[in-house]
C-alpha cells in the first residue's frame, strides 16, 4: 500500500484585498491566471511522487472560486494526471460567496472535489463591509443553495469573532443564520490584526475599536456552547464539526503528517524538510526556487507538540514515538511538570493535551516547553 500524503494547492487571486488580510493573495491580477495555471501544472510534474497516494487535497487561497471554470477544470484534471488519489480522498475547495457560479461548482464536482469551505464571516452587512468582503449574507445563502443543488453535502462556513463594532448579539445572530444553512463544519476564528493591513491602521488610529478581552471570550464561549448544543464537536481551537466531518486535511497537518504544497507561497513538508514556494506572484511565475529548511530533531519534536496541542485530542504518545524515535515523556517530561501542576495540560488515554484552561493560554504553555 502506498503511503498517504496531503496536497495543498494555492490560488492567489482575489477580487479585492480585504481590510484584515495579509495572506499571499492579489487583487487585479486576473491577466496572470492562465500563466499561473501553466506554472502550477509544471510544478505538479516536478513534484509528483508516484510512490505516494493523495489522501487529502485542499485548494485554498486567495479565492479559488475566482478562477474561470475552464482554468479550474485544467487544474483538477492535471492533479488527477500527476497524482494517484485514494478512493476516499477528501478534496476541499475554498469558495467565496459572491464569486461562485453553478458552472464553477459543477467543474469542482466533476473534478472530484467533495468538500466546500465558504468564507461567510458574519451575518451583518456592516461587518462584511468593514472587513472589505465583497459579498452579502444573501450571497452566502445563495452559494450554499447552489452547492447543494450541485450535490455537495460536506460544507464548511468560516466565521469571524472579535471584529471592531461586533457585539455578542451579532455573533449569536451569525451562528443562528449559519446553523440554519445546515453546514457539517464551522470554523470560528478570532480576528488577528496583522501588521501593515488597513485593519491595523484603523484599529491603531482608534477609528475601529476592538471588543475587549472579556467580550471576545464571551463570543468564543458562545460559539462553543451553541455549537455543542447543535451536535458539533470541537476538535481544534477554532474548528467544530458534526461527527465524521472534521477536516482530515487540516487534522493531518496538525498531526504533523507530510504534505506537498503547490503554487505561490505554498508550503510543503516531506521528511525533515519544509519548503515554501516564492510568495510573490511574479517570482513564482518566473519559476524562482522554493526556500527549503532542514529541521533538526529538536525542531521536529517541538513542531509535533506545538501543532498537536491545537487539537482537542492533543499529541499522541504513540505517534510521537513512531515519528521521532524517542518518547514524548523523555523529551518533555521535565518541562511538563509546571504546566501539569498548574492544571494547564493533562495526560489522557495516551495523549498529552491542553485542559480547558490551558486552551486559553496556549502560547504560555508552549513557551514553557520551548
Ligand atoms: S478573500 Fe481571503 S485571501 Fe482574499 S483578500 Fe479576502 S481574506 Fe484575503
Amino acid at each position: 500500500m502506498k503511503k498517504p500524503l496531503g496536497l495543498y494547492v494555492h490560488i492567489p487571486f482575489c477580487a479585492r484585498k480585504c481590510a484584515y488580510c495579509d495572506f499571499a493573495s492579489f487583487a487585479g491580477r486576473e491577466g496572470d491566471m492562465a500563466a499561473y495555471v501553466n506554472c502550477l501544472i509544471a510544478e505538479m510534474e516536478k513534484r509528483a511522487l508516484p510512490n505516494r497516494q493523495i489522501s487529502t487535497l485542499y485548494i485554498g487561497g486567495g479565492t479559488p472560486s475566482l478562477l474561470p471554470p475552464e482554468l479550474m477544470a485544467r487544474v483538477l484534471s492535471a492533479l488527477r494526471r500527476h497524482f494517484d488519489f485514494t478512493q476516499d480522498a477528501e478534496c476541499s475547495c475554498e469558495c467565496n460567496p459572491g464569486t461562485v457560479t453553478e458552472e464553477f461548482l459543477r467543474v469542482l464536482k466533476n473534478g472530484g472535489v467533495n468538500r466546500l469551505s465558504f468564507g461567510a464571516q458574519a451575518r451583518q452587512e456592516h461587518l462584511l463591509r468593514l472587513l472589505g468582503r465583497i459579498h452579502t449574507w444573501a450571497q452566502v445563502e445563495e452559494g450554499v443553495r447552489l452547492a447543494r443543488a450541485c450535490g455537495f453535502e460536506n460544507l464548511n462556513l468560516d466565521l469571524m469573532l472579535g471584529l471592531p463594532a461586533q457585539t455578542v448579539q451579532n455573533v449569536r445572530d451569525t451562528l443562528s443564520a449559519a446553523l440554519s444553512l445546515s453546514p457539517t463544519h464551522l470554523s470560528c476564528y478570532g480576528l488577528i490584526v496583522e501588521e501593515g493591513t488597513k485593519m491595523q491602521a484603523m484599529v491603531e488610529s482608534g477609528q475601529w475599536p476592538l471588543p475587549d478581552e472579556d467580550t471576545e471570550r464571551e463570543m468564543y464561549e458562545l460559539c462553543r456552547e451553541t455549537l455543542a448544543q447543535h451536535g458539533f464537536a470541537q476538535y481544534e481551537i477554532s474548528n467544530f464539526a458534526l461527527p465524521g466531518y472534521a477536516c482530515r486535511h487540516n487534522a493531518d497537518c496538525w498531526r504533523r503528517e507530510e504534505y506537498l504544497g503547490l503554487g505561490s507561497a505554498a508550503c510543503g513538508f516531506l521528511g525533515n524538510i519544509r519548503y515554501q514556494n516564492p510568495p510573490a506572484l511574479s517570482d513564482y511565475l518566473a519559476h524562482c526556487p522554493a526556500q527549503e529548511t532542514v529541521l533538526s530533531p529538536e525542531d521536529a519534536q517541538f513542531e509535533s507538540v506545538m501543532l498537536g496541542l491545537r487539537m482537542t485530542e492533543g499529541v499522541s504518545e504513540e505517534a510521537f514515538l513512531r515519528m521521532h524515535g524517542v518518547s514524548l515523556q523523555s523529551v518533555y517530561g521535565e518541562k511538563l511538570k509546571k504546566p501539569l501542576a498548574q492544571g494547564l495540560v493533562e495526560w489522557k488515554d495516551g495523549f498529552l493535551r491542553l485542559t480547558r484552561r490551558g486552551m486559553d493560554v496556549q502560547n504560555s504553555v508552549l513557551v514553557e516547553l520551548l
